[in-house]
Formats: C-alpha cells, sequence, structure tokens
C-alpha cells in the first residue's frame, strides 16, 4: 500500500513529523515485554532503521510518513497478540522487500536466516490478494504451508491486517470493500479460531463499517441515544450483586459490557426484530481475581451470588470453564431476569480467563510463563500451530470461506503429515490416493478421514484431513471409475485393469490351450478368431479372460462342437469325437477337513527342543505353544512356519496350499518358553493390576513380556502377552487367573 510522493513538507513540518515517529517508536519500545534483552532491543532498534531508511520516501494513502504503519503493526504483535523481539523486528520490516529495492538477501545479511525466511513468508502471501483468481488458489497453498512452517507469519499479517482496518478511511471506495470484504471471510474467522476475541470483534466491525455503511452508522449512533437509559440500568442491576460479591469478600470487578455492533446486527438478522427488541445489546461481566487452583470454586460462587438475587434461566446456563472451547475460551455464562422483567446475560470468569478470552492464547501463556521469557511464546505458537492443523470440530473452517468466496471449483484437504493437496470440487478419498501415488491409489482399502474410517468413494471437503489405509492384497477394481472425479485416477485405474485383465489372461491362455488340447481342437489363430465370434468377443484376449475367470469353460466348448460339427465346419479338427468326453476331467478341487489332509502327510516334522537347528518359526498370528494341534506350512522365504489347527488362517492355507502342508508333533524334551496372550475382562478394582501381576511373575513363576490394561467406566479389559511351556501350563494359569476377584472372562488370544 505504499505511495510515494514528492516531498512538499517545509522543513518545520518535517522536523515535526520526525519528531512523531520517534514518539511511536519509543511507545513500541515501551509495550515491547520487559523481558526483552538488551540484545534484542539492540536488533529492534536495526530494524527500525532499516525500515525507516527503505520507506523514507513512502507516504500512506492518507499522506502520512509509512513508518507509521510498520511501528503500527509491530506495536499491534506485542500488545494485541503477544508476540516477541523477533516478531516485533518482522513487523517492522514486513513491507520493506514487497515495497522497496531492498531484498530478501539484505534482510538476511542484517538480521539473519530466522527473520529473513518469516519476511519472505509475509511478502508471499501479500501477494494473494491483489492476483487474480487463477493464482489465488496457488498462492494460498503457499500460504497454508508458509504458516504450518512458522505461525508468526500469520500472526504478523493479522496484525497488518488489524491496522489496515483501521486506517481504511483513506483508501478509495472500491478498495476499501474487497479489503472488507477479505477481512469478514479470512481474517476475522482466524482471529476467531485463535481465540483473538478482541480482534476478531474489532475485524468484523470495521468491515461492517465499510460493506454496510447505514447499517453500521444507524447503530452506533442507537447505542449512544441508548447509553445513558442502559448504564442507569446496568448501575441498579450490578448494584446488590457487588454488594453481596463485596460482603463475601470476593475480589471482583463488574463491567457492563455493550455487545460489538456486527454481532448485535447479526442477532437483528437472525431473530428478524429491530435494534430495540434484541435484548441483550450488552452482558454483565463479573471479572474475579483469584488465585488459578480457587479458579473454578470461586466463578460457581459468584454465580450462587448472581442466581441468588437473580432467577437464572436453566437453558441459557454455558458452563465453559469445565470444557473450555476449542480455541480456548473459558468463561460461565448465566441468563437470569431482572427485576425490571428484561432478561439479562451474565459473564462470570476470572481475571486470567478474561485476558484469554480478550487476547487469545498469549495472554495464557504469558500466565503460564514464570521468568523463562522465550518459552511460554513458544508454548503457544506450538499450541497455535495445533490449533491450525487439527481439523476435528470446526477446526479449518476459515478454509471453507475461502472456498466459497474464491475457489468454488477447489477444495483444500491435508496429508496426515499436515501438506496440503488441492483437489477438484467432488472428489473422493480415492482420488486422494491417486494424488498421492498410482500405488497407493491401487492398493487403497478405505481411508480414515479426520480418525474416521470412511470407505474410497467418501467426498472429501477443504480441511479434511485423510490418511489412506492400502494393503497390498488390494486391486483396482471396475466399479473404483464411478468413485473418482480427477482425470489422472481414472486413468490410472483403467490402466491398471488392463493390466490385470492380461495377466489375467495369460492364465486363461494356458487353460484355453490344454483344453483345446483335451478336446483334440487345433490350437490355431483361425480357430481362436471362431471362438472368439462365437462367444461374441472382440479379441482373443477377452476369450482367454473368460476362460480364466471361468465364465467360459469345457462345457462351452462342447456346446459348440456339437452344434457345429453337423455344418462340418470343424472338418480340419483331428477326431473331434474319437473318444467323446474325457473320463479324467479335472475335478474341482474338493474342501477336505484339516485333520484329514494332515493324515494324508506320511512325514511327522518334531519340533520343540532343537529349535534352532531346524529352519521353522512359529507363527505370530495363533502364537503356538507346546500341546497345541499344530501343522507345518512351507514358506517360501522364511522356511516352515508352524501354526495352531485352530488358527485363523489355517483353512485357508489347507484348501489352497494343501501341498505346502507339513504335519507337526511337539517333541517335548526340556521346558522351552513360548509367547502367548491371554485376555482378561472384568470388573475395575483397584488392586487387579497387582493381584495379576502378582500371581503371573512371582506365584506362577511366568515372565511377563507385556501387560495392557485399559479399564472403562468400571470395567476393565486387559491383554497379557507372557511366555509359558505348553498348553497345561497356560491353562491352570487361566483358570487361577479366573479365581481373581472382579475378573469375569479370561481367554486365550486368537482362538
Ligand atoms: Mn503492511
Amino acid at each position: 500500500m505504499a505511495d510515494i510522493i514528492k516531498n512538499q513538507l517545509t522543513g518545520a513540518e518535517l522536523e515535526e513529523e520526525n519528531q512523531e515517529i520517534l514518539r511511536q517508536y519509543r511507545k513500541l519500545l515501551s509495550v515491547c515485554r520487559p523481558g526483552t534483552s538488551l540484545a534484542d532491543r539492540k536488533r529492534i532498534r536495526q530494524a527500525f532503521n532499516f525500515a525507516l531508511q527503505a520507506h523514507k520516501d513512502h507516504r500512506r494513502k492518507s499522506g502520512e510518513p509509512y513508518i507509521y504503519h510498520p511501528i503500527a503493526v509491530a506495536q499491534i504483535s506485542v500488545e494485541e497478540i503477544g508476540l516477541g523481539a523477533t516478531s516485533v523486528i518482522c513487523s517492522l520490516l514486513h513491507d520493506v522487500v514487497e515495497d522497496t529495492e531492498y531484498t530478501l538477501a539484505d534482510i538476511t545479511e542484517y538480521f539473519g536466516e530466522e527473520v529473513a525466511r518469516i519476511i519472505d513468508g509475509l511478502t508471499k502471501i501479500s501477494g494473494i490478494f491483489e492476483q487474480t483468481t487463477s493464482l489465488q488458489a496457488e498462492n494460498f497453498r503457499k500460504m497454508l504451508l508458509t504458516l504450518s512452517d512458522d505461525v508468526r507469519v500469520i500472526l504478523i499479517k493479522l496484525a497488518d491486517r488489524l491496522h489496515n482496518m483501521r486506517t481504511l478511511d483513506a483508501l478509495p471506495p472500491k478498495k476499501q470493500l474487497k479489503i472488507a470484504n477479505e477481512t469478514l471471510y479470512l481474517f476475522a474467522p482466524l482471529a476467531h479460531r485463535l481465540g483473538f476475541h478482541a480482534i476478531k470483534s474489532e475485524l468484523e466491525d470495521l468491515a461492517l463499517k465499510y460493506t454496510d455503511p447505514e447499517i453500521y452508522s444507524s447503530i452506533s449512533r442507537k447505542l449512544v441515544e441508548s447509553e445513558a437509559v442502559r448504564n442507569r440500568f446496568i448501575q441498579d442491576f450490578t448494584q446488590p450483586i457487588k454488594k453481596s460479591l463485596d460482603d463475601q469478600g470476593v475480589n471482583h470487578k463488574i463491567i457492563g459490557r455493550t455487545k460489538s455492533i456486527s454481532s448485535i446486527w447479526g442477532k437483528m438478522q437472525k431473530q428478524e426484530v429491530p435494534f430495540e427488541e434484541v435484548f441483550d445489546v450488552f452482558a454483565i461481566r463479573i471479572v474475579i481475581d483469584t488465585p488459578e487452583d480457587r479458579e473454578k470454586a470461586d466463578c460457581w460462587r459468584a454465580y450462587s451470588i448472581v442466581t441468588d438475587i437473580y432467577r437464572p434461566n436453566p437453558d441459557r446456563l454455558r458452563d465453559w470453564i469445565s470444557t473450555p472451547k476449542a480455541n480456548g475460551y473459558e468463561s460461565l455464562h448465566t441468563t437470569v431476569m431482572s427485576k425490571k422483567g428484561k432478561w439479562v446475560e451474565v459473564q462470570i470468569r476470572t481475571k486470567r480467563m478474561d485476558d484469554v478470552a480478550e487476547k487469545g492464547y498469549a495472554a495464557h501463556w504469558k500466565y503460564k510463563e514464570s521468568k523463562s521469557g522465550e518459552s511460554g511464546i513458544d508454548k503457544w505458537l506450538n499450541r497455535i500451530r495445533e490449533i491450525l492443523k487439527t481439523s476435528e470440530n470446526d477446526a479449518l473452517d476459515f478454509i471453507d470461506d475461502f472456498k466459497l468466496n474464491l475457489f468454488s471449483d477447489e477444495i483444500f484437504v491435508f496429508t496426515p503429515k499436515g501438506e496440503l493437496r488441492t483437489l477438484p470440487i467432488g472428489s473422493t478419498a480415492l482420488d486422494f490416493a491417486y494424488s498421492i501415488h498410482s500405488k497407493v491409489g491401487d492398493q487403497c482399502l478405505g481411508a480414515k478421514l479426520n480418525h474416521k474410517l470412511v470407505p474410497l468413494s467418501h467426498p472429501l471437503k477443504s480441511g479434511d484431513q485423510i490418511e489412506i489405509i492400502t494393503s497390498v492384497k488390494q486391486k483396482p477394481k471396475t466399479d473404483w471409475l464411478n468413485y473418482v472425479t480427477t482425470a489422472r485416477a481414472k486413468g490410472k485405474i483403467k490402466s491398471a485393469l488392463k493390466e490385470e485383465r492380461k495377466k489375467i489372461a495369460e492364465d486363461g491362455k494356458e487353460k484355453l490351450e490344454r483344453k483345446l488340447k483335451q478336446l483334440k481342437i487345433e490350437n490355431n489363430q483361425e480357430n481362436i478368431q471362431k471362438l472368439v465370434n462365437h462367444f461374441k468377443l472382440q479379441a482373443p484376449l477377452d476369450l482367454y479372460y473368460e476362460f480364466a475367470v471361468d465364465k467360459l469353460d469345457i462345457k462351452d466348448l462342447k456346446a459348440y462342437l456339437s452344434e457345429q460339427d453337423k455344418g462340418g465346419i470343424f472338418s480340419y479338427l483331428k477326431n473331434p469325437f474319437a473318444k467323446g468326453p474325457r473320463a479324467d476331467m479335472p475335478e474341482k478341487e474338493q474342501y477336505d477337513p484339516i485333520r484329514e489332509k494332515l493324515k494324508e502327510k506320511p512325514d511327522t516334522l518334531l519340533i520343540g527342543d532343537s529349535m534352532e537347528a531346524l529352519d521353522y518359526t512359529l507363527s505370530p498370528c495363533c502364537n503356538p505353544i507346546p500341546g497345541d494341534d499344530v501343522f507345518g506350512f512351507v514358506t517360501i522365504n522364511e522356511g516352515i512356519k508352524i501354526h495352531r489347527n485352530n488358527c485363523p488362517n489355517a483353512v485357508q492355507l489347507m484348501s489352497k496350499f494343501a501341498y505346502r502342508i507339513v504335519k507337526a508333533k511337539w517333541y517335548t524334551g526340556k521346558s522351552i518358553a513360548f509367547l502367548s496372550g491371554i485376555k482378561i475382562r472384568g470388573i475395575d478394582d483397584m488392586g487387579i493390576l497387582n493381584n495379576l501381576t502378582n500371581l503371573i511373575s512371582s506365584e506362577y513363576n511366568l515372565n511377563i513380556r507385556s501387560i495392557n490394561i485399559d479399564s472403562n467406566a468400571g470395567t476393565f479389559e486387559g491383554t497379557v502377552m507372557i511366555y509359558v511351556n505348553d498348553t497345561q501350563h497356560l491353562n491352570n494359569l487361566i483358570r487361577k487367573i479366573k479365581k481373581i476377584n472382579g475378573v469375569k472372562q479370561v481367554s486365550r488370544i486368537g482362538k
């Protein structure tokens, strides 16, 4: 917003201006936290001099020296947002790179990497609002990415915007409207999100002043007109409360606070009433001065005093002390009936809560920090980063506003690591998966959206954070094409389906070759083409595919042969019916019970004693222990794996890979410990963990690997992983655990 105008001021006027600049600078220094070190003050001085020099020929639209603006932004950063020395420096320099001939390299040279990085972020995002829509999406993305890098960028930007709004009068009406609207849909929600209530209200009021000047002036006029009556009412209303609080020795302050103009306007619209009928134009706020450990009790004490005097409306009690709002707001709200028959909202909070409510988390962390200067600020910045990243509740709802106003055709979503992705509107979890990598897409099983499980067809909206769940067993399906919007995903799915079809067809080709041989049909191009035509397919590949998936089989071939034989079409066949259909047609493999299968196996693998010598391992899926009925499964890379017969995977292994099954039997030599798990459920009892571990380790002499107990509403569920010798050993233990007081159910894991 810098404008260069020729200097037309007299020497005396200039001197006066310089005095004013210095005065403002000293005011800034005075609000910098007392903890600011000498070195920091020196750096702030340097930044001030640098900015003064850089902007020396610039003036604001109002005609004032430009430097007033960076000084004011720095002051807001400290005083109203709660930032520290580095942010003061960055605020002072925030327009230098954008508006003067100085470069980022200059900033780096004089002020170091950290400051330069923040200035870079500020310079980048300030372009957003100047450019065309197509560029905005990209810049917005950059802004968010920068923002997760260092939240000070967005906080200084907020201070910048607040000062620009306060001085908006100087701009032409068209610009005023544009800036006011941006403020409404981006900066005010952002301030709200971060808990800067005072800034949020001020931004909204200032915006209303330009978007709806008539309404703004009419409401503010009415507020002024009704002030005397209101003050008298407040006086009468609070007087008995004050007396009672004083009597009980509660250190407090009572304020009658008018609601912001924009919130009154909001109520007028929502309730469709004129100004005079908005009942809560003001609220009474009782601010208690009390130590932190007595906050809650004292607030409720004040509540009790208020409601002893005035009857409360039970529907309008809000306790944000027990459960603070997501942005950190804490307060107790009640609405009571005054003696004059008018509902009055009463807010009860402590001084600390009041500061946090007005100034956001910065104030909160100031309370937290003792003398360790920057650490409180750091904690607070981290917290803000968290708020901006989290996608629970209404988090990031300002992006929705953004979307509605600017980029109605795009949505912004996040990876689990907080990386931002832009997708066309209507995109689904599957589109997102393909946007990450085609392999992630191909193996997509579903997704976790803001930690909740959703199907891969789930449509996404701005602000969603998506974690894709994959499985190596997953493959793209034809109906996936209905679930995606992006061309990229569609293309990838199609090519994967084609690839898959080819692979399957390969098997089908062999299968068909065998059948043809069986039927003594010559396998040549001509015959294949005849079959393709007969089955109304497009290409040999399709024919192979149909055979591979058993849509066509030997029956169909035979039917075709007998139909065609009379016409002699297959006259070149070698003895087509010489033998008739073969009797030894492969039958569908029959399912054999596991036991039956194992009976057929001649050799038995002895397991137990010399584990190391033999190339086998105990499968972690069912953790077999000596005494269990087991079998061995020959794996490709990991030797023989031992499973329990009742392992959930056993049936599948047996029926699919019967030839890889080996019989196995325990060889009981000396005792070896095997890992096994038991699940315990019961009624929660203080001593339950102690009793359990006592029994298992000391009394029973077993080795516990892990013990995990979750209790929930009086019940508990626990998992214990222990080393046992055999099933008998384990069963004895289970019997004993069942006898512990409170234990209701004990079972072995994996059964
Ligand atoms: Mn600025």
